[in-house]
């Protein structure tokens, strides 16, 4: 028996906590639940929303439809080779917590993902990644409602177009799926990635000369518990623009003028320009404007110290993509998705 809920807060149910309204609510635990819930009466013609963890979401109004939350829970071992174990892992299972099962059975291949907020379901959405490492590297397969037909696809590796921060659920097929499930391929004999930010020098601190999945996964925690802020104390969505990718001709035009710009080299040519920099050198890193504003120790992270409305938060990163776009020429993208 479906069970909605009418003008339901959902303010807890994501990590901005800005406070807004779902017309209708409602979770589901299994496909024929959520099938159950699509082909309900009151659901019929109204804007649907899938919710993950909420980390990853800001809304600037409240939503006037269904808000749907998947909590569709379990972990099964597919196969295994002589290196590799397939597992699948409901939508709804938390990031983290699947990060240290892995960890807690030496397979690697997502350690440097290790805290990421949010659920599984919402990985392949925006290719999560850090240091170095992206869930298209480990990505095997996933299965998703389409809404149209009511039926499960599945979705290969090459289905998904996976890009930086990007796939094809975030694009042309956004709002038209609800993953259910995803199958990972982790490695019984890992290739580490330490080179990337602060990894190393943590390990070494840490004392680690032989890296392991653990001590990685250990690394990346602490080296993410000391800068990033945590939601459940500031509210944040994590990094708010896009590190933006130009081609080599407009970046050389762009170094000349800033030889200090921050810039990593990309295997196509382009380079990637770190956005904090740019944020920061106009001075925005820290800047607080009632109960809202930009972190003091990262400026790609917008936050929310109280009450703060969702349009304010919004209006302000309107105000830095004006700012840096004068400044630089670039137009930042926004990386939280927005309601
Ligand atoms: P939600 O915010 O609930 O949803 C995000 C989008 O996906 C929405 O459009 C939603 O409708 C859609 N969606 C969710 N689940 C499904 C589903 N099952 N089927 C179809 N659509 C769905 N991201 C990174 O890539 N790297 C990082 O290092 C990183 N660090 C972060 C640190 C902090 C402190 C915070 C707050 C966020 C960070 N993020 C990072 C962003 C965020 O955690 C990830 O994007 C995460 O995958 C979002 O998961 P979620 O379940 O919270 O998604
Ligand atoms: P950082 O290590 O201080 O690095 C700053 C920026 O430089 C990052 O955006 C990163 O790009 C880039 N960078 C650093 N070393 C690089 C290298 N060797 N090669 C290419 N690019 C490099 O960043 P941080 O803020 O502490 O974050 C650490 C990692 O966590 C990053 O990978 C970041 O993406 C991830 N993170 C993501 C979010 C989010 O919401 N999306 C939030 C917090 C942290 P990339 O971002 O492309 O890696």
């Amino acid at each position: 028996m479906v069970q909605f809920e009418y003008n339901k807060s959902i303010q807890e149910y994501t990590t901005f906590g800005v406070p807004v309204k779902a017309e209708l609510f409602c979770t589901f635990s299994s496909v024929t639940e959520l099938k159950e819930i699509l082909s309900d009466k009151r659901v019929e013609n109204k804007p649907q929303l899938i919710l993950g963890g909420g980390s990853n979401m800001l809304f600037t109004k409240n939503f006037e439809g269904v808000v749907l939350k998947n909590e569709i829970l379990g972990k099964t071992t597919l196969k295994e080779t002589e290196k590799e174990v397939f597992i699948q892992v409901g939508a709804g299972e938390n990031w983290h917590e699947f990060v240290l099962h892995c960890v807690s059975k030496n397979l690697g291949g997502i350690e440097n993902l290790s805290l990421i907020p949010g659920n599984v379901g919402a990985s392949p959405m925006q290719n999560i990644g850090a240091y170095g490492v992206e869930i298209k590297d480990v990505f095997s397969s996933l299965q998703a409602l389409n809404l149209q037909t009511l039926e499960i696809e599945e979705f290969e590796n090459e289905d998904c177009n996976f890009g930086y921060r990007e796939s094809i659920f975030k694009n042309t097929h956004k709002g038209k799926y609800i993953i259910t499930s995803v199958t990972f391929r982790l490695q019984k004999e890992p290739v580490f990635n330490t080179s990337y930010g602060a990894i190393e020098a943590q390990l070494n601190t840490m004392g680690v000369t032989e890296p392991s999945v653990k001590a990685i996964s250990d690394a990346v925690i602490a080296i993410r518990t000391s800068k990033l802020p945590d939601p459940k104390e500031i509210g944040n969505a994590g990094s708010f623009f896009k590190n933006p990718v130009i081609d080599k001709k407009s970046f050389e035009v762009l170094l000349d003028k800033f030889p200090s710009i921050a810039h990593y080299p990309q295997p196509d040519g382009k380079e990637k320009i770190a956005a904090g920099w740019l944020i920061d050198q106009l001075g925005w890193k820290g800047k607080t404007i009632g109960e809202y504003g930009v972190h003091k120790n990262q400026a790609l992270v917008l936050v929310n110290y109280g009450e703060s409305e969702g349009r304010d938060i919004y209006n302000l990163s309107s105000e830095i993509i004006d700012s840096v776009k004068e400044t630089y020429g670039i137009e930042l993208e926004r990386e939280v998705n927005i309601y």
